[in-house]
């Protein structure tokens, strides 16, 4: 039977298109596809698989305004959201990857210490065979495309099960990869949702990269273990932005406002926990009103803040702010979960008097709302800040740029912008990914490609002898290599002794 993945434009309501879901019955398939296409793919010199991410680019840069288009139906985000936060930052990864990916991936010649006279050491990276990659809707193109392209420049080959909730941008990557000519199946796209989702985990690729929520993630991760096959897991965040009273207060409202209700707070990795020093508290809250209530909402060029993307993900922020309102939370900008209607735009929400295990401080809301709470003391704001299942990104907000470093050291999270939110993501040399059930694991920057690799040790000997002093027979050794050792590993390494050693050892 046929079953049809319906694409809604969640700020409209327009049904716009059925897509064609993958059958269970063919999840087989696509991995004997991609196995057959991994022989030939892996065997390309990496220089040779860039060509095809450089095509990737271009089709991708001509057809740019089309792309955001997509991205805002299926989302209900604004264009310069999809423009600036879902496009940029892959064809920025893409760009950094075609640069980098030769030098980081070919062999490197490593140090061989001196007790393997005569050899030499190597690192190589060998792609791992098929992998799978399961993606969001919040970043619906970024989240599918750069793990895609970083496991392709390692020489895998894919298969890609983008958003059930997006369907429109699965299907237009599906096409961009066909445009940009990559061989047959080299790539492959699932459309589905978590029975494909989960079809595909079962059948067993050799490597996994998943984005999303932290229930799926544990669910892949069981199932990945009990094949001991490795995974990536990029997962869900409550990311505290701190905010000390020598920041500047207007910068860091602004910022605030920003990370928190930038693609109406369902980023990972949003400014979901503000803490504000005591003493600047009520100046910071009324900044941060004003500024709030001049964004404009809607999905034209003009506007700040979109509508909610997934209806679920809707109910969820509704709850949080209901839990927290009746536990005497107070409103102080956007309006009260009863007086919303039935679209899916939420006007964006600041609230006060909070406590710390109200579920809008201590559980991913994904939504645009900002708690704001206050504290007194360095010592306290860490360990607020750290008080959390979650450890994605946070952000510390003051002139004091020692301060500054000594609170990013200890704050237990995968990134620390200082003065500055959510941007880390963007700088594709840094590392990205999570602590505690943010995730597991790192991609972006060089981890980002040798994590689709086997890193691979080879020590090469030249063969001309016919022995080596540490194979058999042991007859007549202990001795010397007591000496061989005692020489060497002390702490003024004492040659002439190390020689003698050496000499009476070959001689054996
Ligand atoms: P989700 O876990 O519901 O779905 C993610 C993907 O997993 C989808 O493609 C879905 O079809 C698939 N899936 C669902 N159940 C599955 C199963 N049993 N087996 C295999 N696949 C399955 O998450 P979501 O609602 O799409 O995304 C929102 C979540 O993602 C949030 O928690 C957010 O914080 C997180 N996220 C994390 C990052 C990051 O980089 N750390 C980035 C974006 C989003």
């Amino acid at each position: 039977m046929m079953t049809l993945l319906e694409a809604v434009n969640p700020a409209t309501g327009e049904h716009m298109e059925d897509i064609q879901e993958t059958k269970i019955e063919e999840v087989e398939l696509y991995y004997y596809q991609a196995r057959t296409a991994f022989e030939k793919w892996s065997r390309l010199a990496i220089s040779e698989r860039l060509i095809y991410l450089k095509k990737l680019k271009s089709v991708m840069v001509e057809n740019m305004d089309r792309l955001a288009q997509v991205i805002v139906q299926d989302t209900g985000k604004v264009p310069t959201e999809a423009l600036v936060a879902d496009i940029m930052p892959t064809l920025d990864a893409i760009t950094t990857i075609v640069k980098h990916a030769e030098k980081i991936l070919s062999p490197k010649r490593v140090k061989t210490p001196l007790l393997l006279i005569g050899k030499k050491s190597y690192v190589e990276y060998m792609p791992r065979g098929v992998v799978l990659v399961i993606s969001p809707w919040n970043y619906p193109l970024q989240l599918a495309v750069v793990p895609v392209i970083s496991a392709l420049a390692g020489g895998n080959t894919v298969i890609l099960k983008p958003s059930e909730v997006t369907p429109l941008v699965g299907k237009f990557i599906e096409e961009i990869f066909q445009k940009a000519g990559f061989p047959k199946d080299v790539i492959q796209v699932a459309h589905g949702g978590k029975e494909v989702g989960a079809a595909l985990t079962a059948g067993n690729p050799d490597y996994i990269f998943f984005t999303g929520s932290v229930g799926t993630g544990k669910i892949i991760q069981e199932v990945a273990a009990k094949k001991l096959i490795p995974t990536t897991l990029e997962l869900g965040g409550k990311d505290p932005l701190i905010v000390f009273k020598d920041a500047n207060l207007k910068r860091a409202a602004k910022g605030a406002v920003w990370g928190a209700f930038t693609n109406s707070g369902q980023v990972c990795m949003s400014a979901e926990r503000i803490y504000v020093e005591e003493s600047i508290y009520d100046d910071f809250l009324n900044i941060v009103k004003e500024e709030t209530e001049k964004l404009i909402q809607g999905t034209n060029e003009d506007s700040d803040i979109g509508s909610m993307t997934f209806p679920k993900q809707k109910e969820i922020v509704k709850q949080h702010v209901k839990d927290a309102l009746e536990k005497g939370a107070v409103l102080v900008s956007g309006s009260p979960p009863d007086k919303w209607d039935d679209s899916m735009f939420i006007q964006p929400i600041i609230l006060a008097n909070l406590k710390q295990d109200m579920e809008v401080v201590c559980e991913e809301t994904f939504g645009p709302v900002m708690p704001v709470i206050p504290f007194k003391t360095e010592e306290e704001v860490i360990k607020l800040a750290n008080e959390s299942n979650y450890g994605l990104n946070a952000s510390v907000w003051t002139s004091d740029l020692k301060k500054a470093r000594r609170v990013a050291s200890r704050l237990v999270s995968g990134a620390v912008t200082v003065n500055e939110v959510l941007v880390s993501v963007a700088n594709h040399y840094l590392p990205f990914g999570g602590t505690k059930d943010s995730g597991i694991g790192r991609y972006h920057s060089e981890e980002g490609l040798k994590i689709f690799c086997h890193e691979k040790a080879i020590i090469l000997d030249r063969g001309k002898r016919n022995k080596e002093i540490q194979w058999y027979p042991y007859k007549g050794k202990y001795a010397a290599f007591l000496k061989l050792f005692q020489s060497y590993f002390h702490e003024r390494k004492k040659w002439i002794q190390f020689l003698r050693s050496y000499l009476k050892l070959l001689k054996k």
